[in-house]
């Protein structure tokens, strides 16, 4: 256990702030564990620290050798797994880093890492820009970007890591340095999708594609029992689809406990044109519900498609396929009347558009060449559905 006069001393030597659990927002911070029982439900670190600056973070990660602890860092908090958990150790809160600056003319913004997606694209968007983002905005964008980073605009853009010129970062030995493709460019290479694993990024600067405000997103529902006759005719079409098209399935049980499939259509690009492919992709059947319409990219990326970024029961799975083995559609169909929650979802994201052109070797993240990536989604409300989140998705 840390003694009083070393949390002081950390505390003297740092222009941010020093929790500990008699802080009342100590145990609101971060990763909540939930294994099957309510009470277990708690901050395991030792000590948080809210750092003013990198320097900060430098000090904190000396100050954390000094007195032999472990050393998470957390951002917008929304990695399923509960990656940024620290048993005993120094957990470095970044959620206050809020500073955004955006150059319109040369189009790139430079952020700290407490921005979510939500505060960067307001921001952004302010001046016609905008990057792959995550597709439920209170995600951070640090452990969003340093893990590659998908979301509407990744057909027409790229993963969000394709997007990062520069950051600054500090080091597990006590250094901030500077990243990009003049200074550390083989760290630049690892922060684009290996990032979580080369110390705290403390900033990230973006190149930033200008994107009109204006697109058509929604989605179209239909029984599950339709997902067959769905799939079918979405996979004739999609080797046609514009890179400006996305669309991402989602499979679940409705109010009433009965299956449904929801279809997400998102258009960046004319909406006269995304509205002959949303007229194409009901074609087949008309849905139970449409909610495709125009609307701003900021609201559409306001909405939280895979659900609140935090549930106390949750895991997930994800693969990307080539294509789908025979049965899939069976198998989704049965796994969800199995689910042991409403909650439990299956996703299914269309990849492809400008990821097959991708320059592989710029990033830790390789070639991105599947056409879908399936999210098996175990989620429940309840601690005691954490077992049975886990034991769905596993089989799953
Ligand atoms: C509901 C939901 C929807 C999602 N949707 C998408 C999506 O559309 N697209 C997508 O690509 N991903 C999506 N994700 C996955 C998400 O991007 C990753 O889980 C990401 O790691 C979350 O980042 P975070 O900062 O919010 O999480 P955190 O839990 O705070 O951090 C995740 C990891 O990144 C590390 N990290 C965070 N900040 C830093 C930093 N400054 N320096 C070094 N390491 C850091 C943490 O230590 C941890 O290991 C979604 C996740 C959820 C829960």
């Amino acid at each position: 256990m840390l003694k009083r006069k070393q949390i002081q001393r950390l505390q003297s030597n740092i222009g941010g702030r020093v929790l500990t659990p008699d802080d009342a927002s100590f145990h609101a911070i971060g990763p909540v564990r939930a294994s099957g029982n309510a009470e277990q439900l708690h901050q395991t670190a030792q000590i948080i620290v809210r750092p003013y600056d990198g320097e900060d973070v430098v000090a904190s990660l000396r100050f954390a050798q000094e007195v032999n602890i472990d050393v998470a860092v957390i951002g917008g908090g929304g990695h399923p797994a509960k990656l940024a958990a620290v048993d005993d150790g120094l957990l470095l809160d970044m959620s206050t880093q809020k500073s955004i600056q955006v150059n319109p003319m040369d189009q790139w913004a430079i952020t700290q890492t407490g921005v979510t997606w939500r505060e960067f694209d307001q921001v952004t968007q302010a001046f016609g820009l905008a990057c792959t983002g995550a597709s439920v905005p209170d995600v951070g964008i640090a452990g969003q970007t340093l893990s590659g980073g998908i979301g509407w605009l990744h057909r027409s853009q790229g993963l969000t890591c394709d997007h990062v010129i520069s950051a600054e970062l500090a080091t597990a030995d006590g250094a901030l340095i500077n990243v990009s493709e003049e200074e550390n460019p083989e760290l630049l290479w690892a922060l684009r999708g290996a990032g979580r694993h080369f110390g705290v990024v403390t900033s990230i600067a973006y190149q930033l594609p200008s994107l009109s405000p204006e697109v058509l997103g929604g989605y179209v529902t239909y029984p599950l029992d339709k997902l067959g006759d769905l799939a079918a005719h979405h996979r004739a079409l999609s080797g046609d689809f514009p890179e400006t098209l996305s669309t991402w399935l989602i499979a679940g049980r409705d109010q009433t406990g009965g299956g449904v499939c929801h279809l997400a259509i998102f258009y960046a690009g004319n909406p006269d044109d995304g509205e002959t492919w949303h007229r194409n992709l009901i074609s087949f059947s008309p849905p139970i519900a449409d909610t495709v319409k125009l609307t701003t990219y900021l609201a559409w990326q306001g909405h939280s498609a895979l659900g609140p970024v935090s549930a106390v029961a949750r895991c997930w799975h994800a693969v990307d396929l080539e294509t789908f083995p025979s049965g899939t559609v069976e198998l989704v169909q049965s796994s969800l009347s199995d689910a042991p929650t409403p909650d439990c979802r299956i996703c299914v994201i269309h990849l492809g558009g400008v990821l097959l052109q991708r320059a592989d070797e710029l990033s830790a993240v390789g070639p991105v060449q599947a056409e879908n990536r399936i999210i098996i989604l175990g989620d429940g409300q309840a601690a005691e559905e954490a077992d049975l989140c886990i034991n769905w998705a596993d089989q799953v």
